[in-house]
């Protein structure tokens, strides 16, 4: 059961007030299938409203409050997360499909984002730039204006927090289109926000279909920037519609991350984090490490360890906090298992097992685990947002750059090795936007610019680095003789 929501999920939150909903959508929980509550179904009419109500924000208090002001909501609000902490990941687990330790990470993460931003909102600078003779030239960041923010249902809580986070503390309004799929946490994140004291119009949410709501957001000529993760199709689309109106997008759209293991790695140190960051979230992470290249001197260790834990993976409802969860819904389970059906010339090492007793409107996977897999193979080079993991063996150095690189992807990297001039010299040569070296995620990385090329999208979210993204740089020169 959901625990009591100290709002209503069938409203948007616009310009301060929770109004009703005239249409909505069910809350499915993807454990069950049983129906949780329901959720707005946001128009593009309430997009207008609340696009319009941004604006008189952004024109009224909250785009004169002082930096440090906007500092100390945001550190307000990460103290209250924090007290809401088992009530959000209980939420999410149910909303998502998330286990319970998993969504509880989340809401951890979400605080610490509130913290960081809460922190950073004084602190960014600008410049004095030397110029001619009699001339004062200096430059300042001011905020975009309206932001919108177009998130999806795989970590609603962590990714709300890197991108209206970084956005609120630049002063800028936002307006919010949370994933049909999971945007309760969302709305309970802006209940929160009203309460650390977050001026009217400042954060308005407004739930609803992509294609409505998501469409009508990010073609919106009241909009001044707009933060996207999510597929690379949708991604697209976001970007040409915000391109009528020459509007900056953010884009974080997913990737095919390598973890590449060397000979000389430490085994122990590693196994554990080529299984997790493979089945995370059901494999349902953006920055999932979905291909594990492996030196051949060490893959049928490799592949014998992992085969391994792959059997003993536990998959189960989330409130029961399993290993697996399951995926967020039966289009999700449908997308796997099409993906999947390209599997056939392909060796599966290692499967997982579904209990007999997992309730059988529950949208639960396997998870599976294949070897010997050529880099080109559909499986080796596409997305497939689920449990699924494949082992690739490689020669040497160059070889392992090579097949890393070989995908349209380019988002994060994980390498495993003692020799510290490889280390050094893969960090420069992988195309990724994060390069881990003999760690993997560096526990959520709150603090570390974040982002991918390719296919993976454009543009820098998390760490100070986001204060730039939602920040244009105003030079002033002055002649005064
Ligand atoms: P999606 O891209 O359709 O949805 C993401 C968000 O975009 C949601 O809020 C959705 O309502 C919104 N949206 C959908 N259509 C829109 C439109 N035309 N204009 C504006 N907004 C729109 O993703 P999905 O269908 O939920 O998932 C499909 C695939 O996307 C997954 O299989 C996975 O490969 C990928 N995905 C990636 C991430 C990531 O973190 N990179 C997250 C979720 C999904």
């Amino acid at each position: 059961m959901l625990p009591d929501l100290p709002f209503d999920p069938a409203c948007v939150l616009i310009g301060g007030t929770w109004q009703r909903a005239t249409k909505t959508i069910p809350v499915m929980d993807p454990s069950t299938g049983q129906v949780l509550t329901e959720i707005a179904r946001g128009s593009a009419r309430d997009i207008d409203d609340a696009v319009a109500a941004a604006s008189r924000a952004r024109d009224g208090d909250w785009g004169r409050m002082p930096a440090f002001e906007r500092g100390r909501i945001l550190n307000r609000l990460g103290v209250l997360v924090t007290h809401h902490i088992d009530a959000l990941a209980r939420t999410e687990a149910l909303d998502v499909g998330k286990p319970l330790s998993q969504a509880r990470a989340d809401a951890i993460a979400l605080a610490r984002y509130c913290e960081f931003y809460g922190g950073s909102a004084d602190k960014l600078m600008g410049q004095t730039i030397p110029y001619l003779d009699g001339y004062t030239v200096y430059a300042m960041r001011e905020p975009h204006g309206v932001t919108g923010h177009i998130v999806p249902w795989n970590y609603p809580m962590q990714i709300i927090g890197r991108s209206v986070g970084a956005a609120l503390a630049t002063g800028n309004a936002c307006v919010l289109k949370p994933a049909e799929d999971a945007c309760l946490t969302a709305l309970w994140f802006a209940h929160l926000a009203q309460e650390a004291g977050l001026p009217a119009g400042a954060l308005n949410v407004v739930p609803g279909y992509g294609a409505e709501a998501g469409a009508a957001l990010s073609a919106h000529p009241g909009i001044q920037h707009i933060s996207f993760t999510g597929s690379v199709a949708t991604g697209r689309a976001v970007q040409i519609a915000a391109g009528q109106n020459v509007v900056p997008v953010t884009l974080e759209l997913g990737g095919k991350s390598p973890q590449i293991v060397f000979d000389d790695a430490d085994l122990d140190a590693a196994l554990p984090f080529l299984v997790a960051a493979g089945l995370q979230n059901a494999g349902q992470t953006c920055s999932a490490a979905s291909r594990i290249l492996v030196q051949r001197g060490v893959y049928d260790q490799v592949a014998q360890a992992m085969a391994t834990a792959y059997r003993t993976r536990q998959v189960g409802p989330a409130v029961d906090d399993p290993d697996i969860g399951p995926l967020i819904s039966a289009v999700q389970k449908q997308r796997v298992l099409q993906h999947l059906t390209q599997a056939k010339d392909l060796t599966l090492l290692a499967e997982g097992s579904l209990s007999d007793d997992l309730p059988s409107a529950g949208h639960y996977v396997a998870p599976r685990l294949y070897q010997d897999v050529p880099p080109n193979h559909p499986l080796a080079q596409d997305e497939i947002f689920g449990p699924v993991q494949v082992l690739i063996p490689f020669d040497d150095e160059a070889h392992a750059c090579q097949i890393a690189n070989s995908t349209a992807y380019g988002l994060v990297a994980g390498v495993w090795t003692q020799d510290g001039g490889r280390q050094m010299r893969l960090a420069r040569d992988l195309r990724a936007g994060q390069v881990f070296i003999n760690n993997y995620g560096a526990g959520g990385g709150v603090e570390l610019p974040f982002g991918g090329s390719g296919l993976s999208g454009h543009g820098r979210e998390k760490g100070f680095e986001a204060l730039m993204g939602f920040t244009a740089l105003k030079t002033i020169a002055a002649r005064h003789g």
